[in-house]
């Protein structure tokens, strides 16, 4: 197992491995999402006994996470994070409220490129859940927090203003034949899941949580969720096994 790029504190690990999904979907979250990943034990980089220590300076300070992953008393967003123009949304970084960009017109042109590519090897793909509101997130996570209790909720919906969704840019696919595997990991299995997961940077898509990068990114693995970001990060991060958190060196 790869050592991640950024290193997170324990009680980051620890929660961030009970959170399951990281976008709650419309529909109901399917039991394969709630089955728990394995978590690898970080090494510890540095030499204790040396009186110079490397400075590795976190860029970002140190913050306390609560059993959801989420910073302890988090102050409202007031800005979108960017870095070098690329819009970032994590449980680091929440948006506004008022962030409300709609559907990207770049992202929705570069999924239908993608899904006429996708056709021509027999699959035929369906965004299934693109833009979302943060009035939208607010009330499906009520109702979940209402239906599961919060701690439950947490694991399989994003609180208001923590979604991707939110940013216009995330793209929930599936295969329009076989919407039983919508924001299900079964889809990853499918032989169009795996033609997604391979081909999705050609057209500035990526898999946003990969299989065992929960400790970066902040939630489990997710074969449906697909962030665009253009085709040259796309393809570097898909090229080197990233995500976007280590690509822009920033916290999950
Ligand atoms: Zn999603």
């Amino acid at each position: 197992m790869k050592k991640s790029f950024i290193q997170f504190p324990v009680i980051a690990l620890a929660a961030s491995a009970m959170v399951l999904a990281a976008c709650s979907n419309d529909e109901e979250p399917t039991a394969d999402k709630k089955a728990a990943t394995e978590q690898t034990s970080e090494e510890t980089p540095t030499d204790n006994g040396t009186e110079e220590t490397p400075e590795q300076q976190p860029a970002e300070p140190e913050v306390e996470r609560d059993a959801g992953g989420y910073i302890i008393d988090q102050a409202p967003a007031t800005a979108v994070k960017k870095v070098d123009g690329i819009v970032i949304a994590n449980k680091r970084y929440p948006m506004p409220g008022d962030y409300a960009p709609g559907e990207s017109a770049d992202a929705r042109a570069a999924f239908a490129k993608l899904n006429a590519a996708a056709q021509q090897a027999g699959y035929t793909f369906n965004a299934f859940s693109t833009y979302r509101s943060y009035d939208r997130q607010t009330e499906l996570y009520n109702n979940y927090v209402a239906k599961d209790g919060q701690e439950a909720a947490d694991r399989y919906s994003a609180r208001p203003g923590f979604s991707e969704h939110q940013t216009g840019l995330a793209f929930d696919i599936g295969e329009t034949s076989n919407p039983n595997d919508y924001a299900s990991n079964r889809f990853g299995e499918t032989a169009a899941g795996k033609w997604l997961a391979e081909n999705a940077h050609d057209y500035g898509f990526i898999m946003r949580y990969p299989d065992g990068k929960e400790e970066v990114t902040g939630y489990m693995y997710e074969s449906w969720h697909f962030r665009y970001v253009g085709n040259d990060i796309a393809t570097e991060i898909y090229n080197n096994d990233s995500t976007l958190e280590e690509y822009l060196g920033v916290e999950g």
